[in-house]
């Protein structure tokens, strides 16, 4: 756990209290495939805790002894107001930033909890399991979709394209808000495209959202 704390990619910290982030499995339908997944009829939700976040510009210390710890590059969602039932327009306008996230999975771990039909928690929610970039505020995205890419040591790993996605942002961030109250300051994480695989020490990770954001981190 760390100090975390939301910011503006200028370095300005946003005021705002990270709560909870709210996760979404197999939303692209090449990933599910790739883990021997169906693909869900309705949206797998999950949440990792707040004193999972860490800033992923920081060196990313991973758990050791506890199997393969595999990442998945995400388009993140910062959510600016109460959402409650919300419809799509007041999901759009609840949306105060995009950035990028790590979704760090205990695969192994995931894969027996999975076959015992226990949650996933342990799996997803340890410390430091949610590497967040800064934010860029939604005005500056002159499109409605994005695209996002990994490279792990310049070998790119994975392209994500949100109209890839099986249920897209606005639909996403109404359908959760149906479910349980997002409240200001918590983030959505979108799905993680094809290509996710084991981290491993001394690696480094450059992660690219449009022409907009870019960061680097490196495993430890
Ligand atoms: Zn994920």
């Amino acid at each position: 756990m760390q100090d975390y704390q939301h910011h503006w990619k200028d370095g300005t910290p946003l005021h705002l209290p990270l709560g909870k982030i709210v996760c979404i499995g197999r939303n692209y339908a090449e990933h599910a495939r790739e883990l021997n997944n169906p693909i869900p009829d309705e949206p797998l939700l999950f949440i990792k805790p707040a004193t999972a976040a860490v800033y992923i510009t920081r060196p990313l210390a991973i758990p050791r002894n506890q199997g393969e710890v595999h990442y998945e590059s995400e388009l993140a969602v910062l959510i600016g107001r109460p959402l409650t039932n919300a419809s799509e327009s007041e999901a759009k306008a609840a949306i105060l930033g995009y950035g990028l996230a790590l979704d760090l999975t205990l695969r192994d771990l995931q894969s027996q909890l999975k076959e015992k039909g226990h949650p996933w928690e342990r799996a997803k929610s340890f410390d430091g399991a949610c590497p967040l970039s800064p934010f860029v505020a939604a005005e500056k995205f002159s499109k409605d979709h994005f695209t996002f890419t990994l490279d792990i040591d310049q070998e790119l790993r994975q392209r994500g394209d949100t109209r890839d996605m099986l249920m897209p942002i606005l639909p996403l961030i109404a359908h959760i808000s149906s479910q349980f109250s997002l409240m200001p300051g918590d983030v959505v994480l979108t799905g993680t495209p094809k290509g996710v695989g084991p981290l491993a020490e001394g690696q480094t990770l450059s992660l690219e959202l449009d022409d907009v954001l870019f960061v680097e981190t490196k495993v430890v």
